[in-house]
């Protein structure tokens, strides 16, 4: 980040009252916003978006504001919402992932009202309140607390809220399409912040995922002279080392994750190669618990191993 957003943007202050008030709105409308098709739940994301729209318009280019607001739809009643406040020259920052849908909340399993804020003490208890629609209220205070200061800025500061992030069983609908349509293409010059998160600390880069399928061919021999075929399991270890080696060289541990106390490692990692676990995205990011290998062993002499 630029010296002069550092400083331009340091002086900024989260109002509290107000962040609890936009949160307590958004929290209200949770119910209608839980993702999970399968159980008949299919949020309506606008119900979060309007909050957002009522809270920026006053201060939106139409309004003789300096920010852009716009929702962009791909799908009735939920769309995602694109903020910016323009910067001097090409180069861009921009907050993206915050989403406006959550993950169910069964109220009978809930010792406070999962669809209505508590506040105790320094405390706040609903569903959503971490992720990620406090995140949302929190970068809508931000975007509105920059265009009442109207700092002179190099960057152009952009904040995407996203539909559907929670379930990934329809397509189509949230970051995948926006990045399609081009909306996304101006925050290419600079850093990206994806901000959406449960528990866990800062880290650099987020989970995503590159799915691919090995498979390992060998030369099929009698099993009494082994050393004249090729034995499948062994090249497929090889390859399977030889990525993660190239993982850990190409993808190293951030000099930052000591200074940010990172609880998760910032390299990249593979997690799943099972097509068995392929129907949902949601398991394929799931760490493999299991792997079935069935080997046998022989003597081969004095060959012993091939290369
Ligand atoms: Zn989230």
């Amino acid at each position: 980040m630029s010296a002069s957003l550092k400083s331009e943007l340091g002086g900024l202050k989260l109002d509290a009252e107000r962040y609890i008030a936009l949160l307590g709105k958004l929290i209200g409308e949770a119910e209608s916003v839980q993702n999970n098709p399968a159980q008949g739940l299919v949020p309506r994301e606008d119900n979060i978006s309007q909050h957002v729209l009522d809270t920026l318009e006053p201060f939106s280019k139409e309004k003789g504001g300096p920010l852009t607001v716009e929702r962009v739809s791909f799908t009735e009643g939920r769309g995602n919402v694109v903020i910016t406040y323009p910067g001097t020259t090409p180069a861009s920052v921009a907050f993206v992932g915050s989403h406006m849908d959550v993950v169910p909340a069964n109220p009978e399993t809930w010792e406070r009202d999962p669809f209505s804020l508590s506040v105790e003490g320094d405390k706040l208890y609903g569903r959503g309140a971490t992720d990620c629609l406090g995140h949302v209220a929190m970068l809508t205070e931000m975007m509105r607390a920059i265009a009442i200061a109207r700092p002179s800025l190099s960057r152009t500061v952009t904040v995407i809220f996203i539909a559907n992030e929670e379930n990934g069983m329809v397509t189509g609908i949230g970051v995948d399409r926006l990045m399609e349509s081009g909306k996304m293409d101006h925050i290419r010059s600079g850093p990206v912040i994806w901000v959406d998160c449960a528990d866990s600390q800062p880290c650099v880069g987020t989970a995503g995922s590159v799915t691919w399928h090995l498979k390992a061919v060998g030369k099929l021999f009698h099993s009494g002279l082994p050393h004249k075929g090729i034995n499948a399991l062994e090249l497929a270890n090889a390859a399977i080392a030889e990525l993660q080696d190239r993982f850990y060289l190409e993808f190293p541990s951030s000099a930052d994750e000591e200074r940010y106390r990172f609880s998760t490692s910032s390299t990249m990692k593979p997690t799943q190669a099972s097509p068995a676990a392929r129907p949902t995205p949601l398991r394929r990011r799931a760490l493999r618990a299991a792997c079935v290998l069935e080997p046998s062993a022989r003597p081969l002499g004095t060959t012993r191993r091939r290369r």
